[in-house]
């Protein structure tokens, strides 16, 4: 069964299966080709690329990627969509399901197992539930990745590109850009999915960088650094970073560690850079 992004023949599909959605799953089906094709053509698939899809739902985007891509490997939670997904994908050679959550999933071993250890990409209409563990796991657990392409809530997009003193910048712009270059793909309104969801939504790509783009003796104290920061957003960073049971160090050694980025003991978190972060944990590293 070909072109579920046509609303038509997704309503047969849950029709015909009975298929109940389920809120607690974050289950917003695609019904909107453009946007599938927006996503395919950000992402770059070709037949070379292993793709791993996360909620595959009832195999909209699915379908798309295994007519790109050299094999697609899908986690779904949702048992009941199990045998939807058998008749929809049935004519697909090329796509491996998996029902699983995926945040229990040893992607690592995804990755070895189907792509030999090479780098992947990953491609999504995201759970909104669990954005950020999602993300946040495949970056950290550093497997081998090219770009992540997702629909995510639209405010979440805004944080993962905001810049250093808009409203949106916080511990998430800071970690998503610490490890990729993030690009708006497109905005997508709620009539684009099934059903509608309250919120707007956007796809995002990031591109993981090659190296980070600062270099920082101690990732796991720049993290907790930034957010101590964010975590009192209203304070100053001096008193954010003070009244923190994560953050060990002095008054002083703040206060030492703020001047030696050359800013002033009034400076608030939202206005430092990833270097200037990268600066301050390199300082508190220096101490020890
Ligand atoms: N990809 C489909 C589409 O675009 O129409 C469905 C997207 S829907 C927003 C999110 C999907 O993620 C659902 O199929 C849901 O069951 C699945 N899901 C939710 N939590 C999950 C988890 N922890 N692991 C794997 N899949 C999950």
């Amino acid at each position: 069964m070909a072109d579920l992004g046509n609303p038509r023949n997704t309503i047969a599909v849950i029709q015909k299966y009975q298929f109940v959605f389920q809120k607690k799953f974050g289950q917003n089906f695609l019904i909107d080709p453009h946007v599938l094709e927006k996503i395919i053509s950000a992402a770059g698939i070709t037949s070379q690329d292993c793709v791993l899809e996360i909620g595959p739902g009832i195999g909209t985007m699915t379908q798309c990627l295994a007519e790109h891509a050299r094999w697609v490997v899908a986690v779904e939670i949702d048992q009941n969509l199990i045998p939807i997904l058998k008749e929809t994908l049935e004519g697909y050679s090329n796509v491996t399901v998996i029902n699983q959550d995926i945040l229990k999933t040893d992607i690592h071993e995804l990755v070895r197992q189907y792509n030999e250890g090479r780098a992947i990409k990953v491609a999504a209409n995201l759970p909104y539930y669990i954005t950020t563990p999602i993300i946040m796991g495949l970056f950290e657990s550093q497997v081998p990745i090219e770009n992540i392409t997702i629909m995510v809530q639209k405010e979440v997009a805004d944080r993962m590109q905001a810049k250093p003193g808009s409203k949106d910048y916080g511990a998430l712009s800071l970690a998503v850009q610490y490890y990729a270059e993030p690009y708006l793909v497109a905005n997508v309104p709620p009539n684009c999915f099934m059903p509608r969801p309250k919120v707007g939504s956007a796809v995002i790509r990031l591109t993981k960088h090659q190296t980070p783009p600062v270099k920082v003796k101690d990732e796991k104290l720049l993290f907790r650094l930034i957010r101590a920061s964010f975590n009192q957003r209203r304070k100053t960073l001096q008193n954010g970073l003070n009244n923190s049971p994560e953050i060990p160090y002095s008054k002083e050694q703040i206060l030492a560690a703020i001047e030696s980025q050359n800013l002033p003991a009034t400076i608030r978190g939202e206005a430092l850079t990833l270097e200037q972060f990268a600066g301050l944990a390199d300082f508190f590293t220096g101490l020890s």
